[in-house]
């Protein structure tokens, strides 16, 4: 593991930057090995105390914080749904508390922005959504997309320094850090990107648009099934029956099924698929338990994607 020196040396009050703590969005500097975790530097101000909604960005938040931020992730297992999710007077206290708020955005937690409004203490809040230009109606599973979580990271780093200036040169040391984490990431995408070339996909629900978008894959869901799922409605017969007639015809290389949906649709058209041959890619909404990082459970799914794609 590569050891990055702590960014800033605070000496009776004074504030001594060092320049490790460039982001210039190259990652790694001196061609060493990429860590897998990591270090953990001190901090040299009192912690922020930061609250995020839903954990696909609460470890990304606390790897951006290190130990200049206590997180609190609000939905944190990976049986809640996040889009019906209601805050417990706890959660409230937590909010309460906040010198930073991150939430998704997008109507997918709007629980989190209502408790970040209304709590006393006047939180700053990053709104993923709001960070990457999109708005309502939009998918709303922005920590799909590579760039976007680039966007927000680069965000929620600016707010940091903000809210506490004294460790700006610290923050800037923990962005290095987290972008050298996310190269594997980014190389993956790349890498999938000639394997995936003129492939498709259909997905039981949009949860991972963002990512086969940026490996290339086209989207051949039923248009009707679609927006169907894309609303939480019922999909009208005609349509799931488009999509079963599409999964058996041949011409769909993957189904991305979201194993956080509950219901007997998805998980017909699970079965369609497995009975026609067409390989199944299993994806979840939240970090699952079990999943070390945001990056490792990303890089497993990407991992199932490229199986899939080569059989
Ligand atoms: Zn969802």
């Amino acid at each position: 593991m590569r050891r990055i020196g702590v960014g800033a040396v605070l000496v009776g009050g004074l504030l001594l930057a060092t320049a490790c703590g460039s982001s210039d969005g190259s990652g790694t500097a001196a061609g060493g090995p990429t860590p897998t975790t990591v270090a953990g530097d001190p901090c040299p101000v009192e912690p922020l105390r930061v609250v995020v909604s839903v954990n696909q960005w609460g470890d990304v938040v606390q790897q951006l914080g290190g130990e200049c931020a206590e997180v609190t992730t609000i939905v944190n297992g990976g049986d809640i749904d996040p889009h019906d999710f209601e805050p417990t007077p706890a959660d409230r206290v937590a909010f309460e508390k906040a010198d930073l708020v991150v939430v998704n955005g997008l109507d997918y937690d709007h629980w989190a922005e209502d408790a970040a409004a209304q709590a006393g203490g006047s939180p700053a809040v990053v709104n993923a959504g709001e960070v990457v230009g999109l708005s309502s109606g939009d998918n709303p599973h922005i920590w799909y997309g590579p760039q976007q979580v680039e966007q927000v990271s680069a965000a929620v780093t600016d707010e940091l320094k903000k809210l506490e200036p004294a460790a700006a040169g610290y923050f800037d040391t923990r962005a290095a850090l987290w972008a050298d984490q996310l190269k594997p990431l980014l190389d993956g995408v790349a890498a999938l990107k000639a394997t995936a070339a003129g492939k498709t996909y259909a997905a039981t629900e949009s949860v991972f648009d963002d990512m086969a978008t940026a490996v290339g894959l086209e989207d051949v869901t039923p248009s009707g099934y679609r927006n169907a799922a894309a609303n939480e409605s019922e999909p009208a017969p005609g349509d799931v029956k488009a999509f079963e007639d599409l999964l058996r015809g041949g011409t769909v290389d993957v189904l991305v099924y979201n194993t956080q949906t509950q219901g007997s649709v998805p998980e017909q058209l699970r079965s369609v698929a497995e009975g026609a041959k067409v390989p199944v890619v299993e994806v979840t909404e939240t970090v699952p338990p079990g999943q070390p990082s945001f990056v490792a459970w990303q890089l497993a799914q990407l991992k199932a994607l490229t199986e899939a794609l080569g059989r």
